[in-house]
Protein backbone atom coordinates (compact mmCIF):
# COMPACT_ATOMS: atom_id res chain seq x y z
CA UNK A 1 0.00 0.00 0.00
CA UNK A 2 1.40 3.63 -0.61
CA UNK A 3 2.12 5.75 2.08
CA UNK A 4 -0.61 8.78 2.45
CA UNK A 5 1.38 11.76 4.33
CA UNK A 6 -0.53 12.98 7.06
CA UNK A 7 -2.50 16.42 6.54
CA UNK A 8 -2.77 18.18 9.91
CA UNK A 9 -4.47 21.41 10.63
CA UNK A 10 -3.69 23.75 13.46
CA UNK A 11 -7.22 26.02 14.02
CA UNK A 12 -7.47 28.89 16.05
CA UNK A 13 -7.98 32.29 16.48
CA UNK A 14 -4.58 33.29 15.96
CA UNK A 15 -5.39 37.01 17.29
CA UNK A 16 -2.61 37.53 16.59
CA UNK A 17 -0.34 34.63 15.64
CA UNK A 18 2.68 33.78 17.26
CA UNK A 19 5.75 32.20 17.55
CA UNK A 20 4.33 29.46 19.82
CA UNK A 21 1.68 28.45 17.00
CA UNK A 22 4.07 28.20 14.77
CA UNK A 23 6.55 26.51 16.42
CA UNK A 24 4.17 23.79 17.61
CA UNK A 25 2.70 23.81 13.80
CA UNK A 26 6.42 23.30 12.64
CA UNK A 27 7.19 20.87 14.80
CA UNK A 28 4.03 18.61 14.49
CA UNK A 29 5.08 18.71 10.61
CA UNK A 30 8.80 17.12 11.36
CA UNK A 31 7.06 14.58 14.03
CA UNK A 32 4.07 13.34 12.13
CA UNK A 33 6.42 13.58 8.63
CA UNK A 34 2.68 15.75 7.39
CA UNK A 35 1.64 18.56 5.48
CA UNK A 36 0.34 21.38 7.76
CA UNK A 37 -2.30 24.02 7.58
CA UNK A 38 -2.94 27.02 9.58
CA UNK A 39 -6.66 27.42 9.69
CA UNK A 40 -8.01 30.94 10.99
CA UNK A 41 -11.47 30.73 12.50
CA UNK A 42 -13.64 33.49 11.32
CA UNK A 43 -16.60 33.48 14.27
CA UNK A 44 -14.81 31.40 17.05
CA UNK A 45 -17.61 29.70 18.95
CA UNK A 46 -15.87 29.57 22.52
CA UNK A 47 -14.93 32.95 22.71
CA UNK A 48 -15.47 36.80 22.72
CA UNK A 49 -14.48 38.65 19.06
CA UNK A 50 -11.31 38.62 18.20
CA UNK A 51 -10.12 42.32 18.15
CA UNK A 52 -8.98 41.91 14.77
CA UNK A 53 -11.20 40.77 12.18
CA UNK A 54 -10.58 37.75 10.10
CA UNK A 55 -9.43 39.04 7.29
CA UNK A 56 -6.56 41.23 9.33
CA UNK A 57 -5.44 38.32 11.49
CA UNK A 58 -5.73 36.33 8.02
CA UNK A 59 -3.50 39.12 6.76
CA UNK A 60 -0.91 38.99 9.62
CA UNK A 61 -0.86 34.90 9.36
CA UNK A 62 0.01 35.07 5.58
CA UNK A 63 2.77 37.79 6.76
CA UNK A 64 4.08 35.03 9.64
CA UNK A 65 4.34 32.39 7.18
CA UNK A 66 6.30 33.93 4.20
CA UNK A 67 9.94 32.92 3.76
CA UNK A 68 8.87 28.85 4.25
CA UNK A 69 6.31 26.55 2.61
CA UNK A 70 5.97 23.98 4.77
CA UNK A 71 3.51 25.75 7.08
CA UNK A 72 0.57 27.33 4.88
CA UNK A 73 -3.24 28.85 5.39
CA UNK A 74 -6.12 27.34 4.81
CA UNK A 75 -8.94 29.69 4.98
CA UNK A 76 -11.52 27.63 4.43
CA UNK A 77 -13.21 28.97 7.70
CA UNK A 78 -13.55 32.31 6.32
CA UNK A 79 -15.63 31.31 3.25
CA UNK A 80 -18.17 29.60 5.67
CA UNK A 81 -21.30 31.25 7.59
CA UNK A 82 -21.85 31.30 11.23
CA UNK A 83 -19.52 29.99 13.90
CA UNK A 84 -16.52 27.50 12.91
CA UNK A 85 -17.21 24.30 14.04
CA UNK A 86 -14.16 22.16 13.81
CA UNK A 87 -16.31 19.45 12.82
CA UNK A 88 -17.31 21.44 9.86
CA UNK A 89 -13.93 21.93 8.77
CA UNK A 90 -12.65 17.92 9.22
CA UNK A 91 -15.40 16.88 7.26
CA UNK A 92 -14.61 19.17 4.23
CA UNK A 93 -11.21 18.43 4.31
CA UNK A 94 -11.96 14.52 4.89
CA UNK A 95 -14.16 14.97 1.59
CA UNK A 96 -11.04 16.60 -0.04
CA UNK A 97 -8.41 14.23 0.80
CA UNK A 98 -10.44 10.88 0.37
CA UNK A 99 -11.58 8.17 3.24
CA UNK A 100 -7.43 6.77 3.62
CA UNK A 101 -5.79 9.91 3.87
CA UNK A 102 -4.45 10.91 7.65
CA UNK A 103 -6.31 13.96 9.11
CA UNK A 104 -4.65 15.27 11.99
CA UNK A 105 -6.15 17.74 14.25
CA UNK A 106 -3.57 19.16 16.36
CA UNK A 107 -4.44 21.05 19.50
CA UNK A 108 -2.46 22.18 22.76
CA UNK A 109 -3.00 21.02 25.74
CA UNK A 110 -5.38 23.86 27.07
CA UNK A 111 -7.95 23.00 23.96
CA UNK A 112 -7.48 19.47 24.41
CA UNK A 113 -8.73 19.36 27.93
CA UNK A 114 -11.51 21.82 26.73
CA UNK A 115 -12.73 19.04 23.68
CA UNK A 116 -15.52 18.12 24.96
CA UNK A 117 -17.45 20.70 24.86
CA UNK A 118 -17.13 21.29 21.18
CA UNK A 119 -19.77 21.31 18.93
CA UNK A 120 -20.44 16.98 18.29
CA UNK A 121 -16.88 16.39 19.99
CA UNK A 122 -16.96 12.85 19.59
CA UNK A 123 -17.43 13.10 15.50
CA UNK A 124 -14.11 14.43 15.54
CA UNK A 125 -12.45 10.95 16.19
CA UNK A 126 -14.55 9.44 13.36
CA UNK A 127 -12.86 11.89 10.85
CA UNK A 128 -9.30 12.41 11.99
CA UNK A 129 -6.67 11.54 14.68
CA UNK A 130 -6.05 14.09 17.39
CA UNK A 131 -2.34 15.30 17.84
CA UNK A 132 -1.82 16.85 21.64
CA UNK A 133 1.01 19.80 21.78
CA UNK A 134 2.69 20.04 24.95
CA UNK A 135 1.31 23.47 26.35
CA UNK A 136 3.74 25.14 29.37
CA UNK A 137 1.63 26.16 32.06
CA UNK A 138 -1.00 25.30 34.24
CA UNK A 139 -1.58 21.01 33.88
CA UNK A 140 -4.98 20.35 31.95
CA UNK A 141 -6.51 17.12 33.55
CA UNK A 142 -8.74 15.89 31.54
CA UNK A 143 -12.75 15.45 31.90
CA UNK A 144 -13.69 11.72 33.39
CA UNK A 145 -15.98 11.94 29.93
CA UNK A 146 -13.45 12.67 27.53
CA UNK A 147 -10.56 10.82 29.51
CA UNK A 148 -12.53 7.76 29.37
CA UNK A 149 -13.69 8.22 25.68
CA UNK A 150 -9.73 8.83 24.90
CA UNK A 151 -8.69 6.24 27.06
CA UNK A 152 -8.64 3.29 24.25
CA UNK A 153 -7.31 5.66 21.73
CA UNK A 154 -4.15 6.75 22.57
CA UNK A 155 -1.06 6.04 20.66
CA UNK A 156 2.59 7.12 20.11
CA UNK A 157 2.41 6.29 16.18
CA UNK A 158 -0.72 6.81 14.27
CA UNK A 159 -2.13 4.13 12.19
CA UNK A 160 -5.68 4.65 9.93
CA UNK A 161 -7.20 7.73 8.71
CA UNK A 162 -8.92 8.67 11.92
CA UNK A 163 -9.84 7.44 15.67
CA UNK A 164 -6.51 8.36 17.69
CA UNK A 165 -4.76 10.38 20.01
CA UNK A 166 -0.66 11.19 19.48
CA UNK A 167 1.14 13.42 22.25
CA UNK A 168 3.78 15.62 20.58
CA UNK A 169 6.36 16.66 22.66
CA UNK A 170 7.46 19.97 21.39
CA UNK A 171 10.04 22.77 22.68
CA UNK A 172 7.96 24.56 25.25
CA UNK A 173 7.22 28.13 24.42
CA UNK A 174 5.01 29.83 27.22
CA UNK A 175 3.51 32.48 25.16
CA UNK A 176 0.02 33.33 24.07
CA UNK A 177 -1.97 35.87 22.13
CA UNK A 178 -3.55 37.11 25.13
CA UNK A 179 -0.24 38.12 26.69
CA UNK A 180 0.64 39.70 23.43
CA UNK A 181 -2.83 41.42 23.38
CA UNK A 182 -1.75 43.10 27.03
CA UNK A 183 1.53 43.98 25.67
CA UNK A 184 0.01 46.23 22.78
CA UNK A 185 -2.66 47.47 25.13
CA UNK A 186 0.29 48.29 27.61
CA UNK A 187 2.13 50.54 24.86
CA UNK A 188 4.47 47.96 24.35
CA UNK A 189 6.21 45.96 21.02
CA UNK A 190 6.05 42.13 21.72
CA UNK A 191 8.84 41.82 19.37
CA UNK A 192 10.44 38.61 18.98
CA UNK A 193 7.50 37.01 20.15
CA UNK A 194 5.96 37.30 16.50
CA UNK A 195 7.81 36.56 13.71
CA UNK A 196 9.76 40.35 12.84
CA UNK A 197 7.41 39.88 9.23
CA UNK A 198 4.37 40.82 10.99
CA UNK A 199 6.12 44.40 12.48
CA UNK A 200 7.07 45.09 8.32
CA UNK A 201 3.55 46.86 7.51
CA UNK A 202 1.81 48.89 10.17
CA UNK A 203 -1.39 48.13 8.77
CA UNK A 204 -1.24 44.72 10.01
CA UNK A 205 -0.92 45.65 13.66
CA UNK A 206 -2.87 48.71 13.79
CA UNK A 207 -5.88 46.93 15.58
CA UNK A 208 -3.52 45.78 18.44
CA UNK A 209 -1.61 48.86 18.69
CA UNK A 210 -5.02 50.95 18.69
CA UNK A 211 -5.95 49.02 22.24
CA UNK A 212 -2.71 50.93 23.63
CA UNK A 213 -4.37 54.18 22.50
P1 LIG B 1 -5.44 33.33 23.49
O1 LIG B 1 -4.35 33.68 24.47
O2 LIG B 1 -6.08 34.50 22.81
O3 LIG B 1 -6.43 32.34 24.05
P2 LIG B 1 -3.69 31.40 22.14
O4 LIG B 1 -2.31 31.94 22.21
O5 LIG B 1 -4.07 30.29 23.05
O6 LIG B 1 -4.72 32.60 22.25
P3 LIG B 1 -5.22 30.31 19.92
O7 LIG B 1 -5.37 30.94 18.60
O8 LIG B 1 -6.38 30.30 20.84
O9 LIG B 1 -3.93 31.01 20.64
O10 LIG B 1 -4.62 28.86 19.81
C1 LIG B 1 -4.78 28.04 18.70
C2 LIG B 1 -4.22 26.66 19.01
O11 LIG B 1 -2.80 26.75 19.23
C3 LIG B 1 -4.80 26.02 20.29
O12 LIG B 1 -4.94 24.62 20.05
C4 LIG B 1 -3.72 26.28 21.32
O13 LIG B 1 -3.73 25.33 22.35
C5 LIG B 1 -2.45 26.18 20.48
N1 LIG B 1 -1.36 26.98 21.03
C6 LIG B 1 -1.36 28.32 21.19
N2 LIG B 1 -0.20 28.74 21.74
C7 LIG B 1 0.56 27.63 21.92
C8 LIG B 1 1.87 27.42 22.48
N3 LIG B 1 2.61 28.43 22.96
N4 LIG B 1 2.34 26.13 22.51
C9 LIG B 1 1.56 25.11 22.05
N5 LIG B 1 0.33 25.25 21.51
C10 LIG B 1 -0.18 26.50 21.46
Amino acid sequence: MTHLRPLAILGGTFDPIHNGHLRAAWEAAEALDAEVRLVPARTPPHRPPPVADAAGRTALLRAALSGQDRLVVDSRELDRDGPSYTVDTLASLRADVGPERPLVLLVGDDAFAGLASWHLWRDLFELAHVGVLARPGASHALPPELEAFVAGRRTTRLQGPAGQVVRIEITPLDIAATAIREAFAAGGEPRFLMPEACFGDPALLAPYRALGR
